[in-house]
């Protein structure tokens, strides 16, 4: 497997003492650093990659781009600094995302602060001298008084699980791990695993250059239509004319996004072709205000729900010529079970003459030959074979490192057997560590999220400065008191039943083992944002705070 290349930043100093180190150099770890910067704390950003953008550095698949749209995408700090990034389309490519991530690290002179190629293999906390000892495995060392990990919910894939792929003869590829060369899939049959929000952006762009493209369907999807389109000036300039407005309606939508919904309930329509009628203007708008700016009971109301599936399953079957292929493509569990995926001319993908639809329900995966694979009722022959099946999600790339707490604590078991933060941000026995996007945060557009937790962490930080503090813990009333406020909002919902049933990554349902849980807080950004400024704004009252060498 290739991976992308180094952009030229070579690692640091065998050993180095800071305040803090940031694990991760996406969009969480690029804001970490500039709030740490902004308070006069120092910091490191460590990243097993070779460039900087997480997730838009490695998804480099064609076709990957955001689904939230550019305007919301934003980092909301760009504007206290001054930062102006050229917007082109309403929903920003990968090379696009790329390059601004590279321009704000560069913008804020922050780019000596991040260690690219480095991989964090441990990081153990001691109890005897309140610091961290972080290890990586080129073999650096480093010590720290705050650990802060910001390697992303979506940053472990997984690997294909199918037997005889190490006798394939053709390239084989993973999406998230995506080569920085041109994959050529001129005249190649081309073989594509997963139909979610990263297989609804590629498979279209594939079904273009390639010969023949066969898409291995395990659980079909509703795919949403994006509607992307290319911003002129004037609309980049009317858009940025309200950028304070668009802040102010991010922080008071559920999802974080710049839509203002409604109060209107499916009950209030008149009748089943009216509340269509508003359905397809969800639909003609593109993104996710099918979901959200329709009605407001969809999520909540089973047969508002199953009438807002009916009507994309009928869209599916407008759409797609061959009745067989259409029906194989029309989901039956409640929408939202699994994160919906944005496309761009996906089910019209489908009429292609070279492109064909095989349902592994009915045929499934015997094994990978030579020359392609083979079903349990036919043999494909393929040159290329890509594969996003998805990730090990949230909790994943935590596990991966051997990350210890008080007592020498494994996060792992922890998160496993466990399970409890604060916010999604700290947990009990980990002391003076911090998590970006770590479980139960909210499930939201992400940069909001993001933007939330470091400021906490960061506020956090100066307050403990601030009074002679060294040492930060969540109390296990507070982890308690979220995982319950977390499950409420879950668990007994239309969402918690249709998560369960059909697997979705956000309750740990794709990984075998994985335990079956929520991941993330769905009560909403207003309320996440309210329930994370009261506790600083009442000191802490979640947190034990003490001056650790004292006990000592
Ligand atoms: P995903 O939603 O978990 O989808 C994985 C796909 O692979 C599913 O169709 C799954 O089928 C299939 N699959 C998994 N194992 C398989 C197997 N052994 N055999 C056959 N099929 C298999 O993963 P994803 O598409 O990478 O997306 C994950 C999340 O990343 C998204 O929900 C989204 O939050 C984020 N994402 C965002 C963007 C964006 O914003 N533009 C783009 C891509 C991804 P089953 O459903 O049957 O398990």
């Amino acid at each position: 497997m290739t991976h992308p290349q180094s952009n030229g930043q070579v690692n640091g100093p065998s050993r180095t003492d800071q305040t803090a180190i940031v694990i991760g150099a996406g969009l969480s770890g690029i804001r970490m650093m500039y709030e740490l910067n902004k308070r006069g704390v120092s910091g490191k950003c460590l990243e097993a990659g070779a460039g900087i953008g997480g997730t838009w550095f490695w998804n480099r698949y064609p076709g990957a781009r955001a689904d939230s749209e550019v305007w919301v995408y934003i980092l909301t700090f760009l504007e206290e600094i001054g930062y102006d990034w050229d917007w082109k389309e309403r929903f920003p490519s990968q090379p696009e995302l790329e390059s601004y991530f590279n321009g704000v690290v560069d913008y804020l002179g922050l780019r000596d602060n991040f260690f690219l190629n480095t991989r964090v293999k441990s990081a153990r906390y001691d109890d005897s001298k309140n610091v961290w000892h972080v290890s990586t495995s080129q073999g650096d060392e480093y010590t720290c008084d705050f650990l802060i990990t910001a390697t992303g919910p979506l940053s472990t894939p997984l690997k294909p699980p199918f037997v005889g792929l190490d006798t394939f003869k053709g390239q084989w590829l993973q999406t998230a791990l995506w080569p920085d060369q041109k994959v050529d899939f001129t005249g190649k049959r081309v073989g594509v695993f997963g139909t979610g929000a990263t297989g609804a952006q590629i498979i279209p762009l594939i079904a273009h250059a390639a010969k023949q493209l066969t898409v291995f369907q395990r659980t079909p999807n509703y795919v949403l239509p994006g509607r992307n389109f290319v911003f002129t000036k004037d609309q980049e300039r009317e858009l940025k004319k309200d950028f304070k407005g668009i802040a102010q309606r991010v922080r008071a939508q559920p999802f974080g996004g710049d839509m203002v919904g409604t109060t209107r309930v499916s009950s209030d329509v008149k009748n089943k072709e009216a509340l269509n009628q508003i359905f397809d203007y969800g639909w003609e708008q593109g993104g996710f205000r099918y979901i959200f700016n329709t009605v407001n009971d969809m999520l909540t109301n089973v047969d508002c729900n199953e009438a807002a599936s009916e009507f994309i399953r009928q869209k599916i079957r407008a759409i797609v010529q061959d009745p067989a292929t259409a029906e194989a493509l029309c989901p039956y569990y409640p929408l939202m079970s699994k994160r919906p995926p944005l496309g761009h001319f996906y089910y019209e993908t489908f009429n292609r003459p070279n492109v064909e639809l095989v349902d592994l329900r009915k045929d499934p995966v015997q094994k990978i030959t030579p020359n392609g694979l083979q079903t349990l009722a036919k043999e494909f022959d393929l040159d290329i074979i890509v594969f996003g099946i998805g990730f090990d999600a949230v909790t994943g790339t935590l596990n991966s490192i051997d990350i210890r707490g008080a007592g020498n604590k494994p996060l792992k078991d922890h998160l496993e057997c466990d399970l409890g933060t604060g916010y999604g941000i700290a947990t009990t026995d980990f002391p003076n560590f911090f998590m970006i996007l770590g479980p139960q945060s909210a499930w939201a557009n992400l940069p909001i999220v993001i933007d939330t937790a470091a400021d906490w962490i960061g506020k956090a930080i100066s307050h403990m400065q601030e009074r002679g503090h060294n040492r930060i813990e969540a109390k296990k009333e507070l982890t308690r008191s979220w995982t319950e406020e977390v499950d409420k909002h879950f668990w007994g919902t239309l969402l918690g039943k249709g998560a369960q049933e059909t697997g979705a990554w956000h309750v740990g349902g794709n990984v075998d083992g994985k335990p079956l849980r929520c991941y993330w807080y769905f009560g909403g950004i207003p309320r996440y944002l309210e329930l994370c400024a009261k506790e600083v704004e009442s000191g802490y009252p979640g947190f034990t705070f003490s001056n650790a060498l004292q006990a000592h």
